[in-house]
């Protein structure tokens, strides 16, 4: 369904990203893999998704913080498959805190990292995909896109940006061939969801159990976590010709969370 195109999906060494990567070459497309981890281990998964899909896998650690190693990672991907045709914006970090206790350099590394990496990734990417009049922009937003919840100020903040910037981006090349949406998963079991456990433990005095049951899941009125596949799923299909008319929209994915 998608030999012929590349995919640069960022924050792909891990959680929602490594599968949307994995299932975008699956499905025949050369990937740009992007984030932190262990070299040996990124590489590893470099490699086995050329092995086991056929196809071209680069990686960049370009640090979405930095506006320059964004650019070279664009750059590289230019350099290695000619163009970018499928865009995912979904590197992402989360900080829980009480606003007055929020440290400043957390609110600009998730502003700088969930909204502002997707500003620059775009802009770079969107030429191309004009010259060729076909281009898929997704972005990873979340349930906190549409609604908020305490002590999230600083990624409530970032991902509603990014829903602002889906639809106008989407409005600015609507004839272009290129769509622009965004994904809003509710809470989907990642290391970055079992990260954020111990932190919401002290900030509001429960145990890991009570966390998952009446801080996580209670706004998910299916009481399940949605799984990284079916995010990956979502995004497959937004790339294909079946979704062609879907553009600027928010797709909701969080068990009803969002219905409330
Ligand atoms: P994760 O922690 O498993 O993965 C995050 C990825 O981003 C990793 O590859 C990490 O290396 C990368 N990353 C972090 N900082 C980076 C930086 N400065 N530069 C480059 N890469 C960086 O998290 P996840 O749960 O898979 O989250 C992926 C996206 O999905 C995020 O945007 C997150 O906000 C969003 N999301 C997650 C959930 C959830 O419940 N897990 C729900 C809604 C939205």
């Amino acid at each position: 369904m998608l030999s012929s195109k590349t995919a640069l999906v960022t924050g792909s060494t891990s959680g929602i990203g490594l599968a949307i990567a994995q299932t975008f070459a699956k499905n025949g497309a050369n990937v740009v893999i992007n984030g932190f981890g262990d070299a040996e281990a990124i590489e590893k998964e470099r490699a086995g998704i050329e092995k086991e899909h056929g196809v071209k896998c680069v990686y960049s650690g370009a640090d979405m913080t930095k506006p320059e190693e964004i650019a070279a990672m664009m750059g590289q991907a230019a350099d290695t498959f000619g163009a970018v045709d499928i865009l995912v914006n979904n590197a992402g970090i989360q900080y829980v805190s009480k606003i007055e206790e929020f440290p400043v350099e957390k609110w600009d590394a998730i502003i700088a990292i969930n909204l502002s990496s997707a500003f620059h990734t775009i802009r770079a990417a969107v030429p191309g995909m004009k010259e060729k009049g076909w281009g898929r922009i997704i972005n990873t937003a979340s349930a906190h896109a549409l609604v908020a919840s305490p002590f999230k100020s600083a990624y409530v903040a970032a991902k509603h940006g990014i829903a602002g910037l889906t639809k106008t981006v989407a409005l600015e090349v609507a004839q272009s061939g290129i769509t622009v949406n965004a994904i809003c998963p509710g809470y989907v079991w990642t290391p970055l969801v079992e990260a954020q456990i111990p932190d919401t433990m002290k900030a509001r005095g429960l145990t890991e159990d009570e966390v998952k049951r009446d801080v996580l899941l209670a706004a998910q009125p299916t009481k399940e976590f949605v799984t990284v596949d079916q995010v990956a799923s979502m995004a497959l299909y937004l790339t294909s010709d079946a979704a062609s008319c879907i553009t600027g929209s928010l797709q909701q994915m969080d068990g009803g969370w969002v219905a409330q």
